[in-house]
């Protein structure tokens, strides 16, 4: 992703296919290609004719976007949002062997949750909570604590204090063309491509970092 405008829509380091059974090939490509696309795009129009603003990150835009003028300020936060938020989430899929996390992530788990399917039922109740579009978040919050986070639409946690780990885009375009109305059945099925090599890291950065 460049730092700055002109935005490019960054390309999966998988196949589109690569998240089958789970995820499908169709749903993968139009998410990536269709959607993320579409918020980069938006993203650079609402750009082309604000210089003062080319310079800035996504991260960047999304703070300050409450500043920018009327005409392009809710353009910028939902495209922006947009593009922050998938490739987010797209960068912690993966089909892998290891279906849970280890070393300090996987103890952290069991000492707030007691089990790892005890914290997938919590956070697959958080993910079930979202009332239409949105996400739901693992995140390190600023007690040094997991918790559970949700935003709505492409709303992000940056200016929250909360430091993610994964996230889950529970939007109807990320599994509908597959499962339908039974976004359990998706919540289900993604915990089998989470990538926790990289939710790992997330998780020692946002320690390292601290709140
Ligand atoms: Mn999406």
């Amino acid at each position: 992703m460049n730092e700055h405008y002109p935005f490019v829509n960054p390309p999966l380091p998988y196949s589109y296919d690569s998240m089958e059974p789970y995820i499908s090939r169709q749903t993968m490509e139009l998410h990536h290609n269709g959607y993320l696309q579409t918020y980069i795009n938006d993203l650079n129009q609402a750009l082309e004719n604000h210089p003062e603003y080319q310079t800035f990150s996504l991260d960047e835009l999304i703070c300050y976007a409450d500043n920018m003028p009327a005409q392009i300020r809710s353009s910028v936060l939902h495209n922006a949002g947009g593009a922050y938020n998938h490739i987010f989430y797209f960068s912690l899929l993966k089909k892998c062997d290891n279906t849970q996390p280890s070393g300090e992530l996987a103890d952290l788990i069991a000492w707030q949750f007691g089990c790892f399917e005890n914290f997938q039922d919590l956070f697959t109740a958080a993910a079930l909570s979202v009332f239409g579009s949105g996400y739901a978040w693992l995140v390190l919050d600023q007690d040094d604590k997991l918790a559970f986070r949700t935003t709505d639409n492409q709303g992000t946690l940056l200016s929250s204090g909360d430091r993610p780990i994964f996230s889950i885009d529970v939007w109807e375009h990320a599994y509908y063309l597959q499962y339908y109305n039974m976004r359990s059945n998706y919540i289900h099925d993604w915990f089998s491509v989470i990538n926790w090599e990289q939710a790992e890291r997330n998780f020692s950065d946002a320690k390292n970092n601290g709140a």
